[in-house]
């Protein structure tokens, strides 16, 4: 009933993998013993199309315990993509799955109290970020500007939460009928619904290695986030051609008293009108052409419009009709 995976993506990660492997197959003894998970519980590492030899050492697990498990991808997809063929993969054996970094940033010791929360009866646990003194100055304040500029797209995100969660098969199985190829997972999932719990840990710094997210990757990342998730910026563009055209009477009105005064040169009146309404115009209909293109967009994704927690009509036992 409580079998658990824990999956792990791994992209060029060999001299991290080995402080990573023996802390989580230390972690999953530690629960099989306490009883807490089932003994067939696992640990699934997705190679992202690693370039070093974290492949092999995945290998080399995989000969030492009869627990550990390798997923390759034939080339490097990305986290979010290597993290979601991890999930869709372990999916398929096992109640609960808990998705972590290999760098061993995230409290392993927090997996306990996640699974706990799980066997209370939540479906998803996310893991929350209590401080963040290990990050420098500047990934923290981009992360709060990132936090900011989505709730300002309307973006629900668990805030300081990354990719450090348990979510149970229920969950799982939604997730796999989004069948978008933009995915935003931190979006994705509060969006499902269900009981959710989170538990706080302390974020350390990487065990070893370089962070494969350097500050272009991130921005790819938040840009992403926004554009897979909200059609709120081209709203942004039709606002903003609305207030031009608003400004473009109060423009005409000041060109005309100022015509009427005579004190502008021959064109001036014209030319100044002409640009601020035509200006307002063009935003505008760029704009509302935008909120068409936003509404195919949402409808390609085809996302499911709701999730069902319980059904009570399944009871019913249609020979009795
Ligand atoms: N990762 C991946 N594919 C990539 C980049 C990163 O699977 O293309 C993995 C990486 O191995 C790590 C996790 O994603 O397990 C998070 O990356 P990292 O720790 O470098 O990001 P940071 O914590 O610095 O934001
Ligand atoms: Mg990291």
């Amino acid at each position: 009933m409580n079998k658990l995976s824990i999956v792990v993506p791994c992209y060029n990660e060999e001299q991290a993998l080995g402080y990573t492997n023996a802390e989580l197959t230390q972690i999953i003894n530690k629960l099989v013993e306490s009883g807490k998970i089932h003994k067939a519980s696992f640990i699934l590492y997705v190679d992202d199309g690693s370039k070093d030899s974290t492949w092999n050492m995945i290998e080399g697990f995989r000969k030492q315990y009869p627990f550990v498990f390798g997923l390759k991808l034939a080339r490097n997809v990305g986290h979010q993509n290597a993290l979601t063929a991890g999930l869709l993969a372990a999916m398929e054996y096992a109640d609960m799955v808990i998705s972590i970094d290999a760098d061993l940033q995230d409290d392993v010791s927090v997996m306990e109290e996640m699974v706990d929360r799980y066997r209370e009866g939540c479906e998803i646990v996310y893991g929350v970020r209590n401080r963040r003194d290990t990050d420098t100055l500047f990934k923290r304040s981009t992360a709060i500007g990132f936090y900011k500029l989505m709730k300002l797209m309307n973006i629900d995100i668990v805030y300081n939460h990354a990719d450090y969660r348990l979510l149970s098969k229920k969950v799982l199985e939604q997730f796999a009928l989004y069948p978008e190829r933009n995915l935003f997972l931190r979006g994705i999932i509060p969006s499902i619904g269900f009981r959710s719990a989170i538990v706080k840990y302390d974020r350390k710094s990487r065990v070893a290695g370089k962070s494969k997210y350097p500050l272009g990757k991130m921005f790819a990342m938040a840009f992403d986030g926004i554009t897979s998730f909200s059609i709120q910026p081209i709203r942004m563009i039709t606002v903003l051609g609305l207030i031009i055209v608003l400004c473009s009477l109060c423009a005409a009105i000041y060109a005309l008293y100022s015509y009427i005064s005579g004190k502008v040169v021959a064109g001036w009146t014209s030319t100044i009108l002409s640009i601020w309404f035509i200006g307002g115009v063009q935003l505008l209909s760029v704009g509302l052409i935008g909120i068409y293109i936003g509404k195919i967009y949402v409808e390609v994704k085809g996302r499911p419009r709701y999730v069902v927690e319980i059904n009570d009509l399944t009871e019913i036992d249609h020979e009795e009709q």
